[in-house]
């Protein structure tokens, strides 16, 4: 096996090699991959760890029937979008039942590309410039155990985006997209309060704009119940567009933007929509395996199970670790916030850096830390993590933090 060579030379080579600014996990002492299995991966020495940190291989590492899928398609043809082929249909009908109220599949390779695309179609659409996103600090200071203030946190909330409208239409500019994750990821694994979506849309909307809810991270089931998160709370809430990715290929690159016929066909431009590799059948093939999969094995229902376990074990954990100030998540999808002081919710960065490094070298469970401090452990497997690897998770950072005084 050819990746089984130093792993001081390769890293070597990357600084030679590799534009310097290019993230690496476990800066200190990164990780190398020598092959990877379901939900683990091994490292250059061949050692098993249980894997927390990849979402992208949503089905699993190399799932067999995944790889057998895009395999067998390399070996037919990897033509481009404009040629004829069943497999782009058919995946685009795939997605499609997914999304009721949308109708129409534009395919890219990455979810910046399918971000990119959304914003052009809506400013092609609504003749306007400016997109609104949500800041990486919003929501933090939600107090979800009081449910009075929850209650009035999405019309909170909503409201600041009204302003950010008003404001902006007053310098004479006007909103094309309002742009959100339906559960912010990167930001920390932080779910909007009930009813802000659709507050937000009333107000995007009347004002000319379009809901763009960006699904790269949180669809194809990982927030359990439902395919995509924005059907979590609001069943009823509609997006204008849905862009997806990283899951969707189980690590092949394809991503998409779903929206509405009356949308789509107003993208301006000379060429159209033309993108080389974006829907090419190797890709549709990928993904029409990764939905078949979620079918066969049953895994929004699985991945709410796992969830509900975490929500257990974690509040349990929570009780016994005063460094823990916050537990959120749903389906395979957790953030458990690290701070110095459970009142002031200081973050603590470094212990969330310690733990990381305690449980690889200690346990051979990889997790990582996200949001605006670096400070939120997030959890977020392929979606074939099963009950035993919640309870060892669980239990590791419980047993560590006790080893830490934590
Ligand atoms: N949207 C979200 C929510 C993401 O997390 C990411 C990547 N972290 C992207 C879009 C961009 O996706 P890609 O890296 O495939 O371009």
């Amino acid at each position: 096996n050819d990746e089984i060579r130093s792993k001081d030379e390769a890293l070597y080579r990357r600084k030679k090699t590799i534009g310097s600014t290019c993230q690496i996990f476990y800066e200190k002492d990164p990780f190398m991959v020598s092959q990877a299995s379901m939900q683990y991966l091994y490292d250059e020495n061949g050692t098993k760890y249980l894997d927390c940190i990849s979402n992208v291989q949503h089905v699993g590492h190399c799932h067999p029937k995944v790889v057998a899928a895009i395999s067998k398609q390399l070996a037919t043809s990897t033509c481009n979008v404009r040629f004829v082929s069943h497999k782009l249909t058919d995946c685009a009908e795939e997605i499609l039942k997914t999304l009721p109220g949308l109708d129409t599949v534009l395919f890219c390779n990455s979810g910046s590309e399918a971000n990119d695309l959304a914003l052009r179609l809506a400013r092609d659409y609504t003749q306007h410039k400016d997109a609104i996103v949500v800041d990486q600090y919003a929501f933090q200071v939600l107090n979800l155990n009081n449910p009075e203030k929850l209650e009035k946190a999405g019309q909170v909330y909503a409201d600041m985006v009204k302003d950010v409208i008003e404001k902006a239409e007053q310098n004479g500019r006007k909103i094309a997209a309002f742009f959100t994750e339906a559960l912010q990821s990167c930001g920390g694994q932080v779910l909007p309060p009930p009813g802000y979506l659709k507050l937000v849309a009333e107000y995007v909307r009347s004002h000319g704009g379009l809901m763009v809810i960006d699904e790269v991270q949180t669809g194809f089931g990982r927030v359990g119940s439902k395919y995509w998160a924005h059907q979590l709370s609001e069943d009823d809430f509609i997006p204008d567009i849905v862009t997806m990715g990283k899951p969707m290929g189980n690590g092949f690159p394809v991503s998409a933007v779903v929206t509405t016929k009356k949308i789509a066909d107003k993208l301006g431009g000379s060429v159209g929509y033309f993108n080389t590799y974006g829907g090419n059948p190797v890709a549709c093939s990928a993904a029409l395996s990764v939905m078949n999969v979620i079918k066969e094995e049953n895994l929004l229902d699985h991945s709410q199970k796992m969830g509900e376990l975490f929500h257990e074990q974690l509040n349990e954990l929570k009780k016994n670790h005063d460094c823990i100030g916050d537990i959120r998540g749903v389906g395979l999808f957790w953030g458990i916030d690290l701070v110095k002081d459970r009142e002031t919710r200081e973050p603590d960065q470094e212990l969330a850096l310690q733990l990381i490094l305690k449980l690889r070298k200690e346990r051979s469970i990889l997790l990582n830390a996200d949001g605006p401090y670096t400070n939120i452990l997030k959890i977020k497997p392929p979606l074939c993590f099963n009950a035993d690897d919640v309870k060892n998770t669980v239990t590791a950072l419980d047993e560590t933090l006790k080893e830490m005084n934590k």
